[in-house]
């Protein structure tokens, strides 16, 4: 993405349009021109920034400066004084008293870059993915080297876990501790599996990590095999990504040719080799103890936990699983030094995470950026505003298996913790955000249907119980429901997460619970007054499911 010196934000909601603020925009695109800055400077118009007696609206960013109410006339100046000399048009400032902690975010990221903090997609795109020699250049294999010099496995395990890395593949828990326990577990042989199985509808930030740079993700599980004491690694790839297969086998060749791969690497009593093992398009093989079994050459359910893949995973040997994004970041930590990791992001959360930004916004594809970040900024500053001007009505984080997270939301850090405060989730990384034309009720319905088709039908709370959920769903749009059909959800919620196997079973009743705990008004109306307040749902008045 291409890093501007500054943004000017422009508010759209409808009292801001209502007072000219299309005319102020077209008039900034055009003096932004007039002055030359229209390529260093980016310009989008943003809904819900604020509401207030000064609107319409516009921010600089990141001088954190709020300009209100500002009108056509105002805009030669502003661009003249403030984005072309660097001097603050203090009497056109928004008073102080007219500000509310809603865009308190503004003023709290003062003076902060908003561009990409890259880790994880450093070489991507910038380097020939299958050069060996292009990732040698661009600090390829000198964290292995470091690690077979001079560290030991307890350095390396200690240097992860103080970095405070934490797993990128949804649950966020602590890599370091996991590769303790790896290398705790009783065991003759060990092994290191990078999960690429990457299936998440919507998610595709793996799949280039991949194909852009395979040689960051060998080095990463050698590294890895190094310090659990591994001496063979599987990259499970979910079976579609068939450049990604290709460029991984072709890295895991040169590094064979390089001596980086084999026997005795570097002359040491290290030896480690990889294989590749190509998933058939299950999602349920994502979860670890599914991949495992489906590398075992078994139908890919998940087995019943204890004991956990640490201890006993494939061919009940200790195995580390590790997600693809997770193993991007550690010849990184392992280079820089875990206090470099730990100054970026946030205190709990450190580092970055990848993002894939989907949805009804102007601009979507793939951000890098510090853990911490609000939904706000990754929509106004990354995302361009919302398509058409549209009002940002709910964010989906992590793909079906994340949480619905409505507007009220929207500043709070997006980090493991802050997020397991407010009752959701960060999940793997998929941004799906939707406008006020997208329908709760339906949106919920599309998630229980794809849990429904990927179920992998070993134990009845997730059979059954998606089932029926999506049967109420169903009812519910095309109002037929009644109140006590609420409560059934409610229950069946409840009944997923507490009573299913794994994390599928356990995950797909968030949508049920998020669209009753944030969005219980819009799912009412459809069973009380049969109006769907989207317009979407067909309301046929036909009960075609029978529920429980
Ligand atoms: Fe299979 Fe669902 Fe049970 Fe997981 S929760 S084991 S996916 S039936």
């Amino acid at each position: 993405m291409k890093a501007t010196r500054s943004m000017v934000l422009v508010s759209g909601d409808p009292e801001s349009l209502n007072r000219g603020a299309l005319d102020v925009f077209s008039t900034l695109q055009r003096e932004l021109a007039n002055f030359g800055l229209d390529e260093e400077i980016s310009l989008t118009m943003v809904s819900d920034i604020h509401k207030s007696g000064s609107n319409p609206l516009v921010l600089v960013y990141p001088d954190a400066v709020i300009y209100g109410q500002v009108s056509p006339a105002d805009v030669h100046q502003i661009v003249e004084e403030h984005l072309y000399k660097g001097r603050v048009v203090a009497e056109k400032q928004v008073p102080p008293y007219d500000l509310s902690g809603k865009i308190a975010w503004l003023s709290s990221r003062k003076g902060t870059l908003p561009a990409e903090n890259r880790i994880v997609l450093k070489n991507v795109g910038l380097i020939d993915p299958e050069s060996i020699d292009d990732y040698i250049i661009n600090e390829g294999y000198e964290a292995i080297g470091t690690i077979l010099k001079e560290m030991t496995p307890e350095d390396t395990i200690n240097t992860i876990k103080n970095s405070g890395l934490r797993g990128r593949g949804g649950a966020g828990f602590p890599t370091g501790l996991k590769w303790q326990f790896v290398k705790g577990a009783k065991g003759d042989k060990k092994y290191v599996i990078c999960n690429a199985d990457e299936s998440e509808p919507g998610t595709f930030k793996d799949r280039l990590v991949l194909e852009g740079d395979p040689h960051a993700i060998i080095e990463a599980m050698m590294i890895a095999a190094f310090a659990v004491g591994a001496d063979e690694g599987y990259v499970y790839i979910r079976g579609e990504y068939g450049l990604a297969i290709s460029r991984m086998k072709k890295a895991i060749q040169q590094a064979h040719d390089y001596g980086l791969l084999g026997k005795n690497i570097f002359g040491t009593d290290f030896s480690f080799d990889i294989h590749i093992h190509a998933g058939a398009g299950a999602y349920i093989c994502g979860e670890e103890t599914a991949l495992i079994e489906s590398i075992e050459g078994n139908r890919g359910e998940p087995r019943t936990r204890p004991p956990y893949p640490t201890t006993a995973g494939l061919w009940q040997k200790p195995t580390l699983v590790n997600n693809v994004e997770t193993l991007a970041n550690i010849p990184a930590i392992i280079r820089n030094g875990a206090e470099w990791y730990k100054s970026i992001g946030t205190p709990s959360s450190p580092g970055t995470k990848v993002y894939t930004i989907l949805g009804n916004v102007n601009v979507t594809g793939l951000i890098e950026v510090p853990m911490g970040i609000t939904l706000r900024e990754v929509i106004s500053i990354y995302a361009k505003g919302m398509k058409n001007g549209a009002n940002f009505k709910l964010a989906q984080t992590g793909g079906s298996s994340g949480s619905i997270i409505p507007a009220s939301l929207q500043d709070t850090p997006m980090d493991f913790d802050s997020f397991n405060k407010a009752g959701v989730s960060l999940g793997s990384g998929a941004l799906l955000i939707a406008s006020d034309e997208v329908c709760v009720l339906d949106l919920a319905k599309v998630l229980l249907n794809f849990f429904r088709e990927e179920s992998c039908g070993k134990c009845n709370p997730c059979r059954i119980g998606i089932k029926r959920a999506f049967e109420i769903l169903t009812n519910i749009s095309e109002g037929v429901a009644t109140l006590h059909d609420l409560e059934d959800l409610n229950m069946l919620s409840d009944q997923l997460y507490n009573l299913s196997n794994c994390g599928l079973g356990q995950t797909a009743g968030s949508p049920l619970h998020d669209i009753l705990a944030h969005f219980r008004a819009e799912v009412e109306a459809h069973v009380k007054l049969k109006v769907c307040p989207a317009g979407v749902c067909p309301m046929s008045g036909r009960r075609a499911y029978q529920t429980v």
